[in-house]
């Protein structure tokens, strides 16, 4: 078992001011496998003081000093992969495969990626060619509070740390206290990297604690947070008293929508892309609409790929799907099941309980309905595990009626072989993303929702911006 108690501050190991310990639990095996500390206000003050004493130079460095900060991090990431993967598959239930490949590449994609949106990026300019004594600076938005979930840690803490360095911000970090060990080697690379004291901050704490005295706190500038909509909107209650800037990546309840001339792997594409990571994305397609001349084959297809979808323990190499993460999570999803059940949806795969022979670990039988009406709670709620709704639809205007009837936004798919009609759709989807027959969006494309999916834009040039403010100079001498 790994003793995990310490908080990286100024630069440094430090022990918690007072001890307020927490298991942290295998999912795959229900097994202690690290003790973390929750911080306490002394710890969160310690932090945002460092952090507001490392604004001072880090927000006057150049963009040199800055690209070679990042470069040291890009490689001492590289050379953690593997910690990585093993601390974010232990964690937090992901198999070993998609941890490697996924979980923890996904780190490493997103600096190598704001490297370059770095390289290209002009922090002054004039305002315009016949003005040229108005000048437009980018500055970096100040002390920011960064706060993550637990279901793709390192994606999360990668799109918040690596734009506020960029950009010139200095931060405490506090990741989700279900899934710390991630994080906690993701410091050590920020040390390993050499970035100066006090700009990189790293606590460990719960959202009453540590998240609510970030949230709360008079030094913090801006709040980053990507996790629930119900935390989201706590978060921007919280930070409305003391103006701050609020960022939110929230849930998501993405429809699929099958159109009759959709490519034959649109269905199994859209079930295993529900399925991965165990359902625990927040722009999974959960919602399969599929039109009324295929919904019947459809069905039958998505029923096959469910029974053959394996699942096992997050140790063993392999394409099956993990543990869900924790109890409290499990729980939620057997109840949501049921809910499905009562509510007189048609259960065509899994169901409640646990998969035959796996009593042990949080593992949730792959499950799907079908004959969902998109007013039941299973189409309205967000789930978080792997359940997925099918829904049938007549018209293109029923699909895209259907599609945007949700509080969320974030992520819709559109599979139909007529560019035209997905042109159509796409413009009416009330979504930060859609992605069209499986193409996911571009290296560099903001990521982010509309409505209770969030305000935030992460990735590329979007998710530098959000850590700016623009100031305008008027009087400019040119030399
Ligand atoms: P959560 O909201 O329970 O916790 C997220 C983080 O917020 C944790 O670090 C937690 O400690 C902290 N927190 C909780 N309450 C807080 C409060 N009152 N003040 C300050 N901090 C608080 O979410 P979760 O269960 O860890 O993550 C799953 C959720 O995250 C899902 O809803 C998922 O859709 C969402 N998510 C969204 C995106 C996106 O980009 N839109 C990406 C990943 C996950």
């Amino acid at each position: 078992m790994l003793d995990k108690r310490e908080f990286y501050i100024n630069g440094k190991w430090v022990a918690p001011a007072k001890s307020n310990d927490l298991e942290v639990i295998n999912p795959s095996t229900e097994e202690v496998c690290a003790v973390i500390s929750l911080g306490d206000q002394a710890d969160t003050d310690a932090a945002v003081a460092a952090a507001n004493v490392a604004f001072d130079d880090w927000s006057q460095s150049s963009k040199e000093e800055r690209l070679e900060v990042l470069g040291r991090i890009k490689e001492e990431y590289a050379a953690r992969m593997e910690d990585m993967a093993q601390a974010i598959s232990t964690e937090m239930g992901a198999p070993i495969d998609l941890a490697r490949n996924a979980q923890a590449g996904s780190g490493l994609y997103h600096i190598k990626n704001f490297i370059n949106v770095l390289k290209n990026f002009e922090f002054e300019k004039e305002l315009s060619s016949d003005q040229p004594e108005a000048r437009i600076f980018s500055e970096p938005a100040g002390v920011c509070a960064l706060i993550t979930p637990w279901n793709w840690p390192m994606n999360q803490v990668v799109l918040k740390v690596i734009p506020a360095l960029a950009a010139g911000c200095t931060m405490v970090l506090k990741p989700s206290e279900i899934a710390p060990l991630s994080s906690m080697v993701f410091a050590e690379i920020m040390h390993a990297a050499k970035v100066p004291a006090g700009v990189f901050n790293m606590l460990n704490g719960d959202g009453p604690g540590v998240g609510s005295q970030l949230t709360t706190h008079p030094e913090i500038d801006m709040v980053s947070f990507t996790g629930s909509t119900r935390a989201g909107k706590l978060i921007a209650e919280n930070a409305a008293a003391s103006f701050k800037r609020v960022h939110q990546e929230l849930g998501g309840k993405g429809a699929n929508i099958i159109f009759n001339d959709a490519d034959e792997k649109a269905v199994k594409r859209g079930v295993l892309h529900c399925f991965q990571n165990t359902g625990q994305s927040c722009n999974a397609p959960t919602r399969m609409l599929v039109q009324r001349e295929k919904y019947d084959e459809a069905v039958a297809t998505a029923t096959e790929v469910a029974a053959v979808c394996q699942v096992g323990p997050a140790s063993e190499s392999g394409r099956h799907i993990g543990p869900v993460v924790s109890k409290p999570q499990y729980d939620k999803i057997q109840g949501l099941i049921q809910t499905g059940v009562d509510e007189g949806a048609r259960l065509i795969a899994g169901g409640t309980g646990k998969p035959q022979g796996m009593e042990t670990g949080y593992f949730v039988k792959p499950t799907i309905f079908a004959d969902v009406s998109n007013d039941m709670t299973i189409a309205q709620e967000e789930i978080f595990g792997p359940v997925l709704s099918i829904i049938p639809f007549d018209t293109e205007e029923e699909a895209i009626q259907i599609a945007n009837d949700t509080p969320y936004g974030l992520t819709n798919y559109i599979q139909t072989s007529d560019p035209q009609k997905a042109k159509r759709v796409a413009r009416k989807l009330r979504s930060g993303m859609v992605e069209i027959n499986g193409q996911s969006t571009g290296a560099g494309s903001p990521f982010g929702g509309m409505k209770a999916s969030g305000n935030g834009r992460e990735g590329g040039v979007w998710g530098l911006e959000d850590f700016l403010e623009v100031k305008a100079v008027g009087g400019w001498a040119n030399d």
